[in-house]
């Protein structure tokens, strides 16, 4: 039982693609999806729902260490990736500031935009798991949302997600068995998370074999995190964490490692790539809760 889910790591060939802005939408809560094409496309892969891009923003360099100048980059999640189609699904959320929500904010059409990676894929098993716990802000929704998609109608499911405002909710699709609590975001002083962690105390899930994934601002995940294994009862080893942004801080992230987590740094193993991407979005037949702000 305290093994943990079953990961599998899998390295890619690192390539920089130069890809061209096919089509922006905009999105709740406050996200706009960039569908990127382009003959660079060929050969891209992503196997796991957490895995992250660099994306180099245009019109932003900035100055390393070594003095050379380059673009701003920033992580991002490869929301979806068709390769039938040719797309490249990445949702920004636009919060105030800083060279990515500044160009997502503006992109259209035409526009190119140059990404590298995914370098690796953390494949999380969904088999052995009897819940899994999905907890995170806007920036942890791409990752859940696919996570959502992949998951069979079996799964019991709970996400809890951090907004701004009731109208911010987002759409989530899934074919598992899933309850939605959308926690309100006071802005409110108090230590970090407490909206998502007090919502946590009202919810049930099972201590064992239930495996939360949490992404979000750095401060906040861990203090998620610390709830879930010292209140909770769950084993670090079921839980994945990852700082997603870093409050006051510019292209800070904070990988959380667990030295016996499933977020360690673990030797990733060398296999061939070139397996295909994701498949596009299933048809999802949803049983979704939405709950009110707490
Ligand atoms: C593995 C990984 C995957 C990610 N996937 C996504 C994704 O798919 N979609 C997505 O939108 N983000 C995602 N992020 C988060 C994103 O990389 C950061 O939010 C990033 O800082 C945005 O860059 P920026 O240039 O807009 O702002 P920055 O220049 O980095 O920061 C400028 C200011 O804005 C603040 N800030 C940064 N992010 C936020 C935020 N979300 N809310 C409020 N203030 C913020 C900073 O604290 C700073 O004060 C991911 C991060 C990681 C590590």
């Amino acid at each position: 039982m305290n093994d943990g889910p079953r990961v599998a790591r899998v390295r890619h060939e690192i390539k920089r693609r130069r890809l061209t802005v096919a089509r922006v939408e905009r999105l709740p809560p406050k996200m706009v999806r960039i569908v990127l094409g382009g003959e660079e496309l060929r050969g891209f892969t992503s196997l796991g729902f957490d895995d992250h891009i660099k994306v180099f923003f245009p019109g932003s360099p900035a100055v390393a260490t070594d003095g050379a100048v380059r673009p701003e980059m920033r992580d991002f999640t490869p929301r979806l990736f068709d390769a039938e189609k040719g797309e490249l699904w990445i949702d920004f959320f636009l919060h105030e500031g800083g060279p990515a929500a500044t160009w997502a904010a503006q992109a259209t059409v035409g526009q190119t935009l140059q990404i590298g990676g995914p370098k690796g894929s953390a494949v999380i098993a969904q088999e052995g798991i009897d819940a899994h716990v999905l907890i995170g802000d806007e920036t942890a929704l791409p990752a859940i949302s696919r996570r959502l998609e992949e998951l069979p109608a079996a799964s019991r499911t709970l996400v809890v997600i951090e907004i701004d405002a009731d109208s911010d909710r987002p759409v989530l699709a899934s074919r598992a068995a899933l309850d939605v609590v959308c926690v309100r975001r006071d802005g409110r002083s108090g230590p970090p998370a407490h909206e998502i962690i007090d919502a946590l105390r009202k919810l049930q899930f099972p201590p064992d074999r239930s495996f939360a994934w949490v992404a979000g601002e750095s401060r906040a995940a861990r203090a998620i995190r610390g709830y879930l294994r010292d209140e909770r009862g769950l084993d670090k080893k079921w839980i994945k964490a990852a700082g997603y942004w870093q409050r006051g801080s510019a292209g800070e992230h904070d990988k959380i490692p667990d030295e016996e987590g499933v977020a360690s740094n673990g030797e990733i193993a060398r296999v061939p790539t070139d397996k295909g991407g994701l498949r596009s979005r299933s048809a999802a037949q949803t049983r979704q809760k939405v709950d009110g702000a707490l």
